[in-house]
């Protein structure tokens, strides 16, 4: 006999099968044991009558809770609880065979069944991850993931994108300088890639045209938010021959739309957002702010709690998740966003916020050489060491932008999971680089 999934197995309802799974739930009485079998897509109660079979009997005194097993036996529909006034149709299964498969150690140092879901205990949770990821709806935010990047990489491919994979080691800090790890490389130093940017720019002097990305980037940031981690997954998408950064949030609509789409596959409330997405130049979403009296830390860039009220005031005004945020001044981007023409303190890029928190940046780049290197030198950066960089632009490069877009913060927002730790695999902070 060979394994089904205890779904099929409810679909078959009759018959003798045989599931595998985790036991989640013993109750032991004379005579009599009760199992609660779990796998992937369902669970089923597992009966074990000691006047069947002894052998079976006594063996499952010996399972402790999370422990795997394989069982046979017929199966029979389940007895509808008394006073229940909507019994669902259910089925259990008389056990005839049973083979432990691999038994957990006895006292769990997290329950697996029962809800512990606060802050409070997170960084145990996160100790024991991969326990605290055999629960459904914590497995769910992978589902997500899966789907939601299906989503984005089907929109990029049908626009006709061309996937690339770009070094983390490098020789130089990809974007400031500060904010980065180095690591030691043979005899000399290396730094971890804080985003895709200048390979992605490469690919453009490459004539590639349309590129896109998914891959880790790491900040040496010592935050402690709870929308910061030191390594996350980035996607990242640059095109070529753009006309400005209103051509790039047109298409990261398009992006996201059909993400959206393919999250809301999964059957969770999700809304799927609607073009266009409300766009605001900084300056208007500063004087909104002000209006209702709230006071700006710093003029050329947002705090949290400015994106959050900005958000806030969207929704009840447009009813929509998303809100770009154009035209940041210099101050606030670094050299390599393009300035306008008619105003040269202020960038062609854009900020994507969604329901009060950052998720995207994203610009038009400088493609002429001079410029940048004037815009290089304006930062008080060194041209030598953005020589590999500046090379890029020599031998004539087009016209592009493109986006660093962080997926985590999306998956938050729409599970509405507080911390982002929680909606990574096995999230790095500053403290945790375990397990
Ligand atoms: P923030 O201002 O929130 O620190 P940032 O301006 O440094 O973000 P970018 O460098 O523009 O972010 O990165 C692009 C996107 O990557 C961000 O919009 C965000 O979604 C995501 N991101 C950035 N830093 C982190 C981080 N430390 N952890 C998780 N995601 C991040």
């Amino acid at each position: 006999m060979s394994r089904i999934s205890i779904a099929a197995a409810k679909a078959q309802g009759s018959g003798k099968v045989e599931i595998t799974g985790f036991v989640q739930n013993i109750r032991l009485m004379k005579g009599l044991a009760f199992l609660d079998l779990r796998d992937l897509g369902g669970n089923m109660q597992l009966v074990i009558e000691e006047s069947s079979d002894a052998d079976i009997y006594a063996r499952t005194q010996t399972i402790n809770l999370e422990s795997i097993i394989s069982v046979s036996g017929e199966l029979k529909e389940k007895p509808a609880k008394k006073n229940d006034p909507n019994p669902v149709k259910d089925y259990e299964m008389l056990v005839s065979e049973l083979n432990i498969l691999s038994l957990a150690e006895a006292n769990l140092p997290i329950p697996v069944l029962t809800k512990i879901d606060n802050e409070a205990n997170l960084e145990n949770r996160l100790d024991w991850r991969w326990l605290d990821l055999r629960r459904s709806e914590h497995r769910q935010i992978f589902q997500v993931w899966t789907k939601l990047e299906e989503g984005f990489r089907a929109q990029l491919l049908a626009e006709d994108f061309m996937q690339i994979y770009t070094p983390c080691l490098m020789s130089t800090a990809s974007e400031t300088g500060a904010e980065v790890f180095t690591v030691k490389y043979f005899d000399t130093k290396a730094y971890l890639s804080q985003s895709p940017q200048f390979y992605k720019q490469m690919a453009i002097a490459s004539g590639f045209e349309k590129v896109f990305m998914t891959g880790p980037v790491f900040r040496a940031e010592a935050s402690f938010t709870s929308r910061h981690v030191t390594e996350f997954t980035g996607w990242d998408f640059e095109f070529a021959y753009i006309n400005s950064h209103t051509d790039i949030m047109d298409l990261e609509e398009r992006v996201l739309i059909n993400a959206f789409k393919k999250v809301k596959e999964l059957n969770i409330e999700v809304e799927i957002p609607v073009s266009p997405f409300p766009r605001l130049s900084l300056a208007e979403v500063k004087a909104k702010l002000k209006a209702i009296g709230i006071i700006s830390e710093k003029d050329h860039d947002l705090s949290p709690e400015e994106e959050r009220e900005i958000c806030r005031l969207i929704k009840e005004e447009q009813g929509h998740d998303f809100i770009f945020v154009t035209d940041y001044p210099i101050a606030a981007r670094p050299f390599y966003h393009m300035r306008h023409e008619g105003d040269q303190n202020l960038t062609k890029s854009f900020d994507l916020l969604y329901r009060g928190i950052e998720i995207t940046t994203g610009a038009q780049r400088e493609h002429r050489l001079d410029v940048l290197k004037k815009q290089a030198l304006d930062k008080g950066m060194n041209l030598e060491e953005l020589e590999d960089y500046l090379n890029f632009f020599r031998y004539a490069c087009p016209p592009h932008g493109g986006v660093g877009i962080g997926p985590a913060r999306i998956i938050m927002k729409i599970l509405n999971i507080d911390n982002i730790k929680e909606v990574c695999f096995l999230p790095r902070d500053v403290k945790r680089l375990r397990p």
